[in-house]
């Protein structure tokens, strides 16, 4: 047996000693993927509030495509669809010199969009949240997101299947299932000689993103795909985290003079594979630089190269953005939208809400619904924009594919008042269907369970720190199980 699956095996093994309620309501978790010792103070202490994970993984669940615009291109974005038809339909929109703006919520599937609807009846907020005005508005279709040849799909394949049309297999990025390369609609749209922009808050060179400008046999040549972003050379706006791809190999991000005013992910250490300094070739090709909030507030127009940490961007639970200074998705989708529509030649825009899949990878529901809050708000802005412009403005969200196996299952801990009924009978809840109060202690999660397992040293501080920042308590036991996960991950 390989080191890896006999680690797996052992953690199995060990959680199954573990006391959790087999009958809980608790789904199995895949523990190939992701950090066991998080996945495991994820098990520990959501079965009480019913919010329930099948995996740790991606799923095979189709997701949502919903589409605001004119009735010729969101006619065609109904029913069952796959991930690559939405590409055509935003192809017409540019030969049209209607402006598209795609957003995409990486391993956003169905129960993550009804987070932000339920907490808000939660919280008795009157207003629609903006994911319910996407819904309701807009034209609404199912999407199978799976790659050629299998069922579940890695975010490379489905992002190059909504980027350029065409599925192909995980982990290929920009080309088919064979291997050729693809055009991919924000290099049709720059053909064209429209403005276009990409925004993420995981790393700009990471699959989403990079399906729209680069080709290449694996996701993981992340090192090649900053060169491709270089030597495409012309995307107008781009935003997001992974400054560690941008800097010379053997360096830290910390040493590039232009990352002077950086706050977060300093430390990170070049992933280059080679000498070349992409943040001086990228002002070279005419690039403003800007790698803080404050800086990225300023910009007014031109080609604007923003790097906001060195690795991925935080995520919205631990992100103190005075402190870590990384822009929210709100306002880098404002920024990238001002400066597009203000270049006056109609534009492509991708705005991806990748910490989704990255909360859901961690069955982290507190992490996971902070996310959606903000991919919410960002869904906002966009209706916002569209105010005035509704003929010249075609928005589509949909996502990659699932995360998690997410959902709210039945609960026996719980009830609410009985009710007297006109016939005489009493109504009395059989106490299972979990309520809205749930949503309002898992908001008081204030940090992520990745944050408080890494800044953890003992099985003490674990529980004292999940009392700081959780509502949430776990045994002695429990503790010490997850400290031995962590350090069975470190060998
Ligand atoms: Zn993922």
């Amino acid at each position: 047996m390989s080191r890896l699956l006999f680690s797996i095996a052992l953690v199995i093994a060990t959680l199954s000693a573990q006391k959790v309620d087999p009958f809980g309501g608790y789904g199995d978790v895949y523990w190939g993927y992701g950090n066991a010792a998080v996945s495991a103070l994820a098990k520990y202490v959501k079965p009480n509030l019913n919010f329930v994970w099948s995996t740790g993984s991606h799923t095979a669940q189709p997701v949502i495509i919903s589409s605001i615009g004119p009735d010729k291109y969101t006619s065609q974005l109904q029913g069952m669809k796959k991930n690559s038809d939405m590409a055509a339909v935003i192809r017409q929109a540019i030969d049209d010199g209607v402006d598209v703006i795609m957003v995409i919520g990486d391993g956003m599937g169905f129960s993550h969009l009804s987070l932000p609807i339920y907490y808000a009846k939660a919280t008795g907020q009157k207003d629609a949240t903006a994911v319910e005005e996407w819904l309701s508005t807009g034209k609404m279709a199912l999407s199978y997101t799976n790659p050629v040849d299998e069922l579940v799909t890695c975010s490379a394949a489905s992002g190059t299947a909504i980027a350029n049309g065409v599925k192909t297999r995980n982990t290929m990025l920009g080309v088919d299932s064979n291997g050729f390369e693809l055009e991919s609609v924000l290099e049709y749209a720059q053909k064209r000689g429209l403005a276009t922009g990409l925004v993420t808050d995981k790393h700009v060179t990471d699959a989403t993103p990079a399906a729209y400008y680069a080709a290449a046999a694996s996701r993981s040549e992340e090192s090649d795909i900053a060169s491709q972003l270089v030597k495409n050379g012309a995307i107008d706006v781009i935003l997001g985290g992974g400054a560690l791809m941008f800097v010379p190999e053997s360096t830290k991000v910390s040493a590039h003079k232009a990352f002077a005013s950086l706050k977060t992910g300093k430390d990170k250490k070049s992933k280059r594979s080679d000498k070349r300094d992409l943040i001086l070739e990228m002002k070279q090709k005419g690039y403003e630089f800007v790698c803080n909030d404050s800086m990225l507030s300023h910009v007014k127009g031109g080609k604007v190269f923003g790097l906001f940490s060195g690795g991925n961007i935080s995520a919205a639970i631990d992100r103190d953005d005075e402190a870590t200074g990384e822009p929210t998705l709100e306002a880098m989708a404002k920024k990238s939208l001002s400066v597009l529509k203000a270049k006056g030649k109609g534009f492509f825009v991708m705005l991806e809400s990748g910490r989704i899949d990255a909360e859901a990878h961690k069955n982290d529901a507190g992490a996971l619904l902070k996310a959606m809050l903000e991919t919410d708000r960002m869904l906002k802005a966009c209706l916002e924009f569209r105010k005035g412009r509704e003929k010249k403005t075609l928005m589509i969200m949909t996502a990659d594919h699932e995360t998690g196996g997410f959902g709210i299952s039945y609960s026996y801990d719980s009830q609410p008042d009985s009710l007297n009924l006109p016939s005489g009978q009493t109504w009395k809840s059989p106490g299972n269907g979990v309520p809205y109060k749930n949503l309002i202690i898992v908001d008081k999660q204030t940090r992520s369970f990745e944050a408080i397992v890494n800044t953890s040293k003992t099985a003490e501080e674990l529980i004292v720190n999940l009392g700081k920042y959780t509502p949430f308590s776990i045994t002695q036991e429990e503790a010490v199980s997850i400290m031995d996960y962590k350090e069975s991950e470190k060998k």
